[in-house]
Parts: C-alpha cells; sequence; structure tokens
C-alpha cells in the first residue's frame, strides 16, 4: 500500500506521525511511504533519516495526499488538509470529533475512511493509542512539579527527594491510572514521600502489588482526600471519570489550607481540571499562583517532550497501522472490533455513537 506522512501543521506540533523506525518496518514488508520534506525535522528525524529508512521524499502535502491510500497523522486535520482527502483515502490519526462540529461535517463531505486514535480500544476496555500520551504526561508531571516547587518559580523551596537528615518533600497523586502511575513511579524514583488515593479497589490492589511499602494507597474519600491534598507540597491531578468532566475534587478551601508555595500539577485539566482553581495554561506561560499555590495546567504537556512522544505513540499505533497497510483498510477494520471502535466517520456516516450523539447524526 502507498502510505502518506503529511508535515504537521497545527501550531507547535513537532509529532510526525510515522518515525523512520516505523517506516523501515513498513517498507521491509513491501509498502511503499510518501513523507513530505522536513516532516521530522523539530524533533531530529532528517529527510537523511527517511531515506535511508526507505522513504520517498516528496515536496508538498499536496502531493502526499494526491498520491497515498493510507495517510497517518498526529493531530485532527486542519480545514486545508481536510479539503485534500478523498474517498479513496483511510485517515489514522487523533481527531477528537465529539466538540468539533466543523471538522466533522468536512470528514464526511471528504467521504474518507476517518480513524480515530482516541476511540480505538483493547480487549480490557482500556484507550491503547492513548495511554502513551498519558505515561508521557504523568512523569513529566513529576518533572515540572519538582521544578515549580523551587523559590524562582515561586515555590516553597522544597527539594523532592530530600537529602539526608531533611525529609522528601510530600506528593499526593489523585487518580492512579495510566497517569497517576507513571507519576508515582518517577516521584518514588526521586525518592519523595508518595501517597496515590483512587476510588478503585483494584486499582490500590495493583499499586500495593508493585509498590509494596515504598507507596501509600488511599481510598478516595472526601476525608482522606483532603487530608493528603492539605499536607502535600505537590499535588498531581490525574483523576479521569470516562465520558464526563473531571469532578472538582480539590476546593478553594483545601488549597488555601496548604502550606504557601505548594504545587498543584493538573494533568487532568484537559478534560476539566480536577481542582475548583484549575484553569488551562500553555508551555509559553505555564504556571500560575492562586491561593498561594502555584498551578501548572498545561493542557498538551507531551507537546513539550516531542521526540519521546512520537517514538512513544508510534510504538502503539505501528501494529495498526501494518494491519491498515498489510490487509487493506476495511478487511482491517472487519477483522478486528478494537480497531473498528476507532472507526469514527466512514462512507459519509458518522460511524462512531459517542460522536453521532454529540452531533445529533444517527450512526
Ligand atoms: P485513567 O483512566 O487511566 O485513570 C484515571 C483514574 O482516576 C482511574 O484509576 C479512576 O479510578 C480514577 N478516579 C476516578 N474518580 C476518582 C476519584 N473521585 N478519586 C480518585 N480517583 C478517581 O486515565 P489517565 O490516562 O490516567 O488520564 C488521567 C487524566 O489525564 C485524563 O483527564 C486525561 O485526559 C489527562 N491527560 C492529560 C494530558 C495533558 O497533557 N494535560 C496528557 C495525557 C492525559
Amino acid at each position: 500500500m502507498l502510505v502518506g506522512v503529511p508535515k504537521e501543521i497545527k501550531n507547535n506540533e513537532y509529532r510526525v506521525g510515522l518515525t523512520p523506525a516505523s517506516v523501515r518496518e513498513l517498507c521491509h514488508q513491501g509498502h511503499q511511504v510518501l513523507v513530505e520534506s522536513q516532516a521530522g525535522a523539530g524533533i531530529g528525524f532528517s529527510d537523511a533519516d527517511y531515506g535511508a529508512a526507505g522513504a520517498t521524499l516528496v515536496s508538498s502535502a499536496e502531493e502526499v495526499f494526491a498520491r497515498a491510500a493510507l495517510i497517518v497523522k498526529v493531530k485532527e486535520p486542519q480545514v486545508r488538509e481536510r479539503q485534500l482527502l478523498t474517498p479513496e483515502q483511510t485517515l489514522f490519526t487523533y481527531l477528537h470529533l465529539a466538540p468539533d462540529r466543523p471538522q466533522t461535517d468536512d470528514l464526511l463531505a471528504s467521504g474518507a475512511l476517518c480513524i480515530a486514535y482516541e476511540t480505538v480500544t483493547d480487549p480490557h476496555g482500556h484507550l491503547p493509542l492513548l495511554a502513551p500520551m498519558s505515561e508521557v504526561a504523568g512523569r513529566m508531571a513529576v518533572q515540572a512539579g519538582a521544578y515549580c516547587l523551587e523559590k524562582s518559580m515561586g515555590g516553597r523551596g522544597v527539594l523532592l527527594g530530600g537529602v539526608p537528615g531533611v525529609s522528601a518533600a510530600r506528593v499526593t497523586v489523585i487518580g492512579g491510572g495510566v497517569v497517576g502511575r507513571s507519576a508515582a513511579t518517577i516521584a518514588i524514583g526521586m525518592g519523595a514521600d508518595v501517597t496515590v488515593l483512587d476510588r478503585d479497589l483494584e486499582v490500590l490492589r495493583h499499586l500495593d502489588h508493585v509498590y509494596g511499602n515504598r507507596i501509600k494507597t488511599l481510598f478516595s474519600t472526601r476525608d482522606a482526600l483532603e487530608q493528603a491534598v492539605v499536607q502535600a507540597d505537590l499535588v498531581v491531578g490525574a483523576v479521569l471519570v470516562p465520558g464526563a468532566s473531571t469532578p472538582r475534587l480539590v476546593t478553594r478551601d483545601m488549597l488555601r489550607a496548604m502550606a504557601d508555595g505548594s504545587v498543584l500539577v493538573d494533568v487532568a485539566i484537559d478534560q476539566g481540571g480536577c481542582a475548583e482553581t484549575s484553569r488551562p495554561t500553555t508551555h509559553a506561560d505555564p504556571t500560575y499562583i492562586e491561593e498561594g499555590v502555584v498551578h501548572y495546567c498545561v493542557a498538551n504537556m507531551p507537546g513539550a517532550v516531542a521526540r519521546t512522544s512520537a517514538m512513544a505513540l508510534n510504538n502503539a499505533t505501528l501494529p495498526f497501522v501494518l494491519a491498515l497497510a498489510n490487509k487493506g483498510s476495511l478487511a482491517a477494520l472487519r477483522e478486528d472490533p478494537y480497531l473498528r471502535a476507532g472507526l469514527n466517520v466512514g462512507a459519509g456516516q458518522v460511524v462512531h455513537p459517542g460522536v453521532a450523539d454529540a452531533h445529533g447524526y444517527r450512526p
């Protein structure tokens, strides 16, 4: 199959749909890959790297879209890209269509098969193509939080791991899913005193099994939450209630009771945030202080480490890309119910029930 990789054009997006390593796998299995020149330049993948992996470099996105049967991207197609899609094409990328009616209408009009990373599932009902970005954000959360605890950032001047003779900082992670586990791993590694709260006992059992007495686990009641937040130097918000806005578990009163210069890294900000005081920030201006607490609420944390993020995303997407290329899109979708869960728009219809509901279409 002819697989195409355009350069991402969304503002500040440096990730790329296929890394040179993924291109090499596709070429090895007999496919041809068209890559737009400079597609990976922002994260250190040169045109020469792609050439060495077997790609054919082309000079424009127009040429990629005009020739490729399968387009592999990262972000949702921008207006200019949507106009280039054809009914013979399959698009595989993050789409996030539920809040985006204009994009949904354009994809419907294109006639293309549009498969969204974020709704592909696995046999456990998890979302395997979202998980890598949660792993990145969770790990980054502690790195960002440690930095925000420094005086120059408005923090209370506390070193996460302490030193011999001085206690380590207290880190409270709310939500023990993919983000929470990843945050806990790094916080433990840095020598912090770590508590994770969740309301799912299986999650707490798993954490206890993996980390033993290097971590405290707490069932997430209002009482437990209040105590763990108020005593923390760093709180990481990692809660998700699927299909709903994040519950505002951390109240203004709790934050007011924390020591001045404590830090909240609200990773769940992309779903609304888990504190009453949380509002989205950007990498250019990531923090603000409210109730004496430094808030870090960047909604696209993985963008800051775009090279790691692109490679992590490729590890998760490549098996699906190979299946689409090897079997053809229709057969791959027919044979794999988990990939099929990713089909959002196809043959002029909104197929995904969540997206159809959001816009009043009949699936
Ligand atoms: P997940 O489903 O793996 O984990 C969420 C956890 O929250 C679950 O274990 C669930 O039981 C727990 N939870 C639900 N209600 C709770 C409560 N009241 N108290 C304590 N725990 C509760 O989800 P995830 O992949 O870890 O993602 C977490 C959040 O991070 C999501 O909102 C996701 O969109 C967001 N995220 C943000 C970024 C970013 O750049 N800011 C990047 C990746 C993910």
